[in-house]
């Protein structure tokens, strides 16, 4: 058995082992490169790779490498950078006006055909289990355009990577397809240029030509157009049009279908006709592997004990994440050295305290409010509509909950209304969310825009 056939061959074993996702992220490009006095050199892109590749798999793949050749007796991972340019940790001091430089290039060389940024991709996406439905059927949707699920539609919290996966797919496909039309929209810009078409009394006509002859279409948050009836009717047009076609749909929202209120029923039930999927908060280890990658892009090693600090405080939002890590850069460039743990707690300081930061009735209500699209009143209405009794229920268990008000002020709090409906609006959410996942994915998007804010 030569190198490569016995690397397939672990790899054939090892797939079937790891997740689909996980093994995508962390097998492509790697191979056997040397084998020496019984140690398997394997060569990985990255040293991110190399990182993960050493803890999480290790085992696996010696195992599986014995298992094949039963004279080898230990493997090690080198990193050797390939075709696909990876992110390589150099140990120095940062340098950081051109990672700087080089970064904010990226940024501005969104591509004006598609509107894709090329910063966005597979590549740089990390898979854990927050997000790894939504990544493998993002992956499959490359490769099974139109076909397999179509539309797409993908949703989660504030700055979980619902618009770095689109570009994935979109960068992904043009990669692959290099004939194919793709094009990336915000919904809130397809409304304007709507708008902006009827307002100048422009004819409708190249406004739909535009978006029906496209092969990929990809509408990044697609909650903004509920509730906006001309922009609505003209989506569902377009959508129809390329669906009847078979051409891929891809859509990002920050809730499922099901809780978009405002929404046309026709427009709801086209959305959930193909696949839906969400993306969660990032588990530690996830928020580490990210902070690990990011920093290895922008040629920055912090000491670990750093980065774990951040993966700890930061918990609910990836670019926030970001945020503090770059100010931990920012800082590093200021002093002109690496910042120990001890002086990285202080520089974060302040984000640290809005992390923890304690909530305060307004915005338990604001949030609330704005999630189920209920007016200024809407809450204190002395009403027993559906629409409004369980949305201030719900503010009740969130005002008990996170707000650890007392039942008689949750009542008060609430159009006046006495203790025992807070305790039983209480009892009854707490005992729903047992049974509705529903209910807790609502909650847990609530959650998101009360501690974003
Ligand atoms: P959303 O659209 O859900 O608000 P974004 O896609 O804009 O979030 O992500 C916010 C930031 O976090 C981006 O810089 C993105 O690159 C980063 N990010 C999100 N998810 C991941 C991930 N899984 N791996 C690497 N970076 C991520
Ligand atoms: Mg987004």
């Amino acid at each position: 058995m030569n190198h490569n056939e016995l690397w397939q061959s672990v790899l054939g074993e090892i797939e079937f082992e790891v997740s689909r996702a996980n093994f995508a992220t962390w097998f492509k490009h790697t191979a056997i490169q040397d084998v020496q006095e019984g140690t398997v050199i394997i060569s990985v892109p990255n040293a991110f790779a190399k990182e993960w590749l050493e803890k999480k798999f290790h085992k696996q793949i010696l195992r599986s490498l014995r298992t094949n050749s039963p004279l080898i007796r230990n493997a090690s991972y080198l990193v050797v950078a390939g075709d696909t340019p990876a992110p390589v940790i150099k140990k120095r001091e940062p340098q950081l006006e051109t990672a700087d430089e080089q970064l904010e290039f990226k940024e501005f060389s969104i591509d004006r055909e598609t509107n894709l940024n090329p910063k966005y991709t597979f590549d740089t996406f990390i898979v854990g289990t927050f997000n790894e439905f939504a990544h493998a059927a993002a992956l499959s949707i490359t490769k099974n355009l139109g076909s397999l699920y179509n539309p797409f539609f993908v949703y989660g919290g504030v700055g979980l990577g619902k618009t770095h996966l689109l570009h994935a797919i979109g960068n992904q496909v043009k990669k692959d397809n290099p004939g194919y039309k793709i094009l990336y929209i915000t919904s809130e810009k397809f409304v304007n240029e709507l708008i902006s078409v009827l307002q100048n009394r422009e004819p409708l006509q190249f406004f739909k030509e535009k978006y029906r002859s496209i092969d990929l279409f990809i509408i990044d948050d697609v909650q903004f157009i509920a509730g906006k009836a001309k922009s609505e009717e003209e989506f569902f047009h377009t959508f129809n049009s390329l669906h009847e076609r078979g051409k891929q749909i891809v859509f990002s929202s920050d809730k499922p279908p099901g809780a978009i209120s405002k929404l046309e029923e026709r427009l709801r039930s086209r959305f959930e006709a193909g696949l839906t999927a969400d993306i969660s908060e990032p588990e530690f280890e996830a928020r580490l592997a990210i902070l690990k990658l990011k920093a290895a892009t922008k040629d920055f090693e912090p000491p670990i004990e750093v980065l774990e600090y951040i993966a700890s405080i930061i918990q609910k939002n990836i670019r926030e994440l970001e945020g503090a890590l770059n100010l931990i850069l920012a800082k590093s460039k200021l002093k002109g050295k690496l910042l120990g743990l001890e002086e990285a707690k202080i520089a974060l300081e302040q984000l640290n305290a809005r992390a923890k930061k304690i909530v305060t009735t307004a915005q338990i209500i604001k949030a609330v409010s704005e999630f189920y699209d209920l007016g200024g009143e809407g809450l204190y209405e002395r009403s027993r509509r559906r629409e409004v009794v369980k949305p201030r229920q719900i503010t009740m268990y969130l005002l008990r909950e996170d707000y650890h008000g007392s039942y008689p002020f949750i009542g008060q709090k609430l159009g006046g209304r006495d203790h025992t409906t807070a305790l039983h609006a209480y009892e009854k959410i707490a005992r729903e969310l047992k049974t509705d996942v529903k209910l807790v994915e609502e909650l847990k998007l609530i959650r998101a825009k009360i501690y974003e804010s």
